[in-house]
């Protein structure tokens, strides 16, 4: 291809300063260097963690920083070292990565792979502490290691998954974050039986997601918790059987679901990045055998408190980062249940824009309208 080895110049919609509308500009994504790969990106959808991190009020961020890890692409150009995967490829990118040669990546228990784990800080690429991007060669930094709102992106080769070619990107791109950390945070680490009741908190794509997965688990009761009640309506497609606002009661919802249960939860996940959820999360489990998975985003200040006896109780507390799923060796078999028709993915596209409107999906997610908005490159 004539782009292989050259500064490729392309839009990109870039953060200039915290909480301030992106700004489409054209850079120059450069080469891709030692184990780093270049990719097209066709499709990117916005995530919670992308706002967090845009808003810079809950968290640290670096500007000018192009956001974004949310995606589906095709391999451009492979730098040095890279055998795994070729230009033409398809290929979703992941915030956390997977090496193949730590102590993490070699555990089956592990996906937080030593070199390549979510680093929210790191801003530019780890062979030679840069950025790809520049705007008349001043950086723009990375973010999560993807940065997808970009027509053009660099990655490690270990965040890339690669994919069945036939999958179609316009509707896998989600599986990339969200969907595929709901449903691992269910099926991998929950791990619900036949039968149980599960608790999932904050009704977002991940919290349906994490539905979606006790669905497959084949859970008997699906109790959704969300304070918008505009949630439920659509919840209701991704097999949530009952539905708690905590806003319509007086008592704490923990107390709420333990009244519903006849003691509590037998599992519950968390998707809200609340750390009042987070806490109400783990104290809804059944004593004796309930198990708590969080897997917001917490605030950087936030501190878990809880009574020790509630874990002497026999209630076991867990978190996970993208459902426990290890990137390139299990990411593309979540496609393939997609493809195989066990998992539903449609259903989380609420909106669709043209990148040029891609500040309406930030508009959408404040307004906590709809679950996924994919923003088309082209
Ligand atoms: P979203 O905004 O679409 O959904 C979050 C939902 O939580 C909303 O419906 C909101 O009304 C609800 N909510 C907020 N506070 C609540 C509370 N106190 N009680 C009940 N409901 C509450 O977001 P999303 O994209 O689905 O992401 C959900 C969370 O998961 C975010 O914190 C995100 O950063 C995090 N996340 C974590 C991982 C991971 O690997 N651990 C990956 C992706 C996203
Ligand atoms: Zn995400």
């Amino acid at each position: 291809m004539a782009t292989v080895g050259k500064v490729i110049k392309c839009k990109a919609a870039v953060a200039w300063e915290a909480g301030k509308p992106l700004v489409i500009e054209e850079v120059e994504v450069a080469p891709p260097q030692k184990m780093e790969v270049r990719i097209k990106i066709l499709y990117t959808s916005l995530c919670h963690t992308d706002v967090y991190f845009w808003e810079a009020k809950s968290q640290d961020s670096v500007f000018p920083r192009i956001l974004g890890h949310e995606a589906a692409g095709v391999v451009e150009s492979v730098g040095e070292g890279v055998t795994e995967v070729a230009p033409g490829d398809h290929v979703l990118p992941v915030f956390t990565g997977e090496c193949g040669d730590c102590a993490h990546c070699k555990s089956a228990e592990s996906n937080m792979c030593s070199l390549l784990r979510i680093n929210t800080e790191r801003a530019v690429m780890i062979n030679d502490q840069k950025s790809r991007f520049s705007i008349n060669g001043k950086p723009v930094y990375h973010f999560l290691g993807t940065s997808t709102f970009s027509e053009y992106t660099v990655l490690h080769v270990g965040c890339l998954a690669k994919i069945n070619p036939q999958a179609p990107l316009d509707k896998v791109c989600v599986l990339s974050c969200g969907i595929s950390t709901g449903l691992g945070a269910t099926l991998n680490v929950a791990k619900p039986f036949k039968g149980s009741s599960v608790a999932v908190f904050g009704l977002g794509a991940v919290g349906l997601g994490a539905a979606e997965g006790a669905r497959l688990a084949g859970a008997s009761r699906v109790i959704g918790v969300d304070l918008n009640p505009a949630r439920f309506e659509e919840a209701k497609k991704f097999g949530v059987t009952e539905f708690v606002n905590p806003k319509d009661y007086n008592k704490p919802v923990q107390e709420v679901i333990a009244e519903m249960t006849d003691g509590g939860v037998d599992r519950s996940v968390e998707c809200t990045g609340n750390i009042n959820a987070m806490i109400s999360a783990f104290e809804c489990v059944h004593d004796g055998w309930g198990v708590a998975v969080l897997v917001g985003v917490p605030h950087k200040e936030a501190v878990f408190k809880t009574h020790p006896v509630n874990f002497l109780n026999e209630r076991t507390l867990k978190g996970t980062f993208f459902g426990n799923y290890k990137p390139r060796s299990d990411l593309p078999s979540v496609v393939e249940m997609y493809m195989n028709k066990e998992l539903e993915v449609d259903k989380f596209i609420t909106h669709t824009v043209p990148f040029a409107e891609i500040n309406k999906a930030f508009e959408l997610m404040l307004k906590g309208e709809g679950l996924r908005c994919v923003i088309r490159m082209e």
